[in-house]
């Protein structure tokens, strides 16, 4: 546990505290002093801060934060991360990416969109709630970690298994992610898509090409397994999902001479995959294809993760709604992107994304409209008004 001493900012104000998120480096899997910024925000509202850092040997170590304002259940939990992707070429931005300038009503940075403006949106509904005198019926914590941009080991993950080790639950979550495509209102993500890459090795053995009877070209076996697994889409999608996809992302022989038959070839895939499929599922798919063409192959793999679905229901209802009421506007529930630390906290509790409006994230000159975080504020402080009446 750690105390902080007062903040320099208002913890109320969202613009406040975003431009003091954005002006600590926090690139993956640096902290650059932002998490300090949070407790020195919450610690004084009640909140009870722990500062968890983790390290697996070969990754660097990263800092995460749990603070709970609160010991009764239910536990309605705000998930995010403040570390951030570089801010790539320089020269490329009109403003410096850690200055967190304010120019024609937008804040610009590295983070602005994704996810401080969201993490300092839900610090700034928390600390309205708590300064009303809406002291929770149940609980209230954040969950933010230092490594969702990066490998993903030593953030959310390990965040979650030391608050089960404590036994300490999660009883409904909310990710601040970036959700929305155009405008504030449009999308509430309530699953993703699983993601899985494979690699191929097609085996055969090298030698002249004027004596192809001394040897056994791969080539032409791989060309016929790659026509095999894309011959046909996976499915034609679920209703809350798109179809699945797999897509061939290299092809390598790396073969220099023309008059060598080469010993292999090899090509990865990634497949974004639907709650039709699992990895083992696809693994077997892949398998009875590549069978089919028959000869040597080895198959690896790694899982990214899971797909997962948050049905409709009394989260994604509440979060619907408060978004409704400040934007005039019903979120689409959506399954659709990339993969978020959603993806382990859907073992916990039923988890639900919605953040800002997503257009310039991982990009040059990122920026999110002031209207947008205190509309964003607006509508957290809206779901912590009525997150106890509504999730048991
Ligand atoms: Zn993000």
């Amino acid at each position: 546990m750690t105390t902080a001493a007062a903040p320099s900012f208002d913890p109320c104000d969202p613009v406040a505290v975003a431009q003091a998120l954005i002006r600590c480096p926090s690139v993956t899997p640096e902290d650059g002093g932002a998490l300090g910024v949070l407790e020195a925000a919450l610690a004084p509202l009640g909140f009870v801060c722990h500062r968890l850092r983790f390290e697996e040997e070969g990754t660097a170590p990263v800092d995460n934060l749990y603070a709970r304002l609160g010991t009764e259940g239910p536990n309605f939990c705000f998930a995010g991360h403040t570390d951030v992707v570089p801010p790539g070429e320089l020269k490329g931005w009109s403003i410096d990416p850690f200055a967190a300038e304010i120019h024609n009503g937008r804040l610009y940075g590295r983070g602005a969109v994704d996810m401080k403006g969201a993490i300092a949106a839900f610090v700034a509904a928390a600390a309205r709630h708590v300064k009303a005198g809406g002291v929770p019926k149940g609980s209230i914590s954040l969950l933010i970690t230092g490594d969702e941009e990066g490998v993903a080991i030593n953030g959310t993950r390990k965040v979650l298994d030391w608050l089960q080790a404590k036994g300490e639950k999660l009883d409904a979550c909310v990710v601040g992610e970036p959700t929305n495509p155009k405008a504030l209102g449009d999308m509430i993500k309530i699953g993703r898509r699983g993601s899985m890459t494979a690699f191929l090795t097609v085996h055969g053995a090298q030698g002249h090409v004027a004596y192809p009877h001394l040897a056994d070209n791969p080539l032409p076996r791989l060309a016929r397994m790659l026509a095999a697994i894309t011959a046909e889409p996976l499915d034609a999608g679920t209703p809350h999902f798109q179809p699945s996809n797999l897509e061939l992302t290299t092809i390598d022989v790396g073969n220099p001479a023309h008059n060598v038959i080469p010993a292999q070839g090899k090509a990865t895939l990634n497949i974004r995959f639907n709650d039709l499929h699992s990895a083992d599922t696809l693994l077997a798919w892949l398998r009875e294809r590549l069978d089919g063409v028959g000869g040597s192959y080895e198959l690896d793999h790694f899982v990214s993760g899971d797909s997962f679905l948050t049905p409709p229901g009394p989260l994604t209802e509440l979060v619907a709604d408060a978004a409704e009421r400040v934007t005039g506007r019903r979120p689409e529930y959506s399954t659709t992107g990339g993969t978020s630390d959603a993806r382990f906290i859907k073992n916990f509790c039923p988890v639900v994304e919605f953040g800002l409006v997503g257009q310039t994230m991982h990009k040059v000159d990122e920026h999110t409209a002031l209207d947008d975080l205190t509309r964003l504020t607006d509508i957290y402080g809206e779901v912590l008004r009525n997150v106890f009446d509504r999730i048991g």
